[in-house]
């Protein structure tokens, strides 16, 4: 492909990307991240397999019911592509400095979280470390993606000042596979591109799709001026 060539296979090789959440959306974006030849993913999650994951969380299977997220993506990651560099943090991030410490040690962060308070700290060390990150939510048949890269775009607390309603990508009132597989699909392309400075990004666009309907829409989405984290500041 002209957009990617040895040097953007080089690029992609060098490339060390952060996944939080080894659920639906990650399983997705883990896959394609690894076959697209990105050299090295963190994998953080403190979550077991259960059953009712299955239907979207294609990374894992019913005979590893019961065991760590984060092993299980590494194994079915291994089988695929053994030449990935696999990092695993089997644990729950609580606080800024705990996410900062993992953070730094990547080029780009991809969220597959399922609430508001793990984005927010996610948008907190993404910020400091001034690191690129995407935003993915789905619920039901729909979905919504937004990329920030500090100093270039609104942060998510520029587009959320506070909890919003619906954002959870957790299986009750539920989730249906695709929804989860389309936003974390459209989560690595995101990185991907940023990795091969190829394309436009989806900085200060939020991208809302309902798979139901076959709808897509587009919020811009500007810099609040008075935004606890971010300040509103661009760089020029
Ligand atoms: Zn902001």
């Amino acid at each position: 492909m002209p957009e990617i060539g040895p040097e953007g296979q080089r690029k992609l090789g060098g490339a060390r990307v952060l996944v939080l959440g080894a659920g639906g959306l990650a399983s997705a974006a883990l896959y394609y991240l690894a076959c697209a030849g990105v050299g090295m993913l963190g994998i953080a999650d403190d979550d077991r397999i259960e059953l009712s994951n299955l239907n979207r969380q294609i990374l894992h299977n019913p005979q590893r019911i019961g065991t760590p997220k984060v092993f299980s993506a590494k194994d079915t990651i291994a089988c695929f592509s053994p030449e990935t560099l696999i990092v695993t943090y089997p644990r729950r991030v609580e606080s800024v400095m705990e996410m900062l410490e993992m953070v730094r040690h990547f080029d780009a962060v991809i969220d597959c979280t399922d609430n508001f308070e793990a984005r927010d700290l996610i948008n907190q060390s993404c910020i400091l470390a001034r690191k690129p990150w995407v935003y993915g939510a789905v619920s039901g048949f729909e979905g919504q993606i937004m990329t920030i890269i500090p100093g270039r775009g609104p942060c998510y607390r520029c587009l959320y000042p506070s909890s919003p309603p619906s954002t959870s990508n957790s299986s009750a009132p539920g989730v249906i596979g695709v929804s989860a597989g389309f936003v974390g699909i459209l989560q690595a392309s995101e990185v991907i591109k940023h990795i091969l400075g190829q394309g436009s990004l989806l900085v200060g666009r939020l991208l809302y799709a309902d798979l139901l309907e076959m709808d897509f829409s587009e919020l811009r989405v500007s810099m609040n001026p008075g935004c606890d984290y971010c300040g509103g500041h661009t760089e020029p």
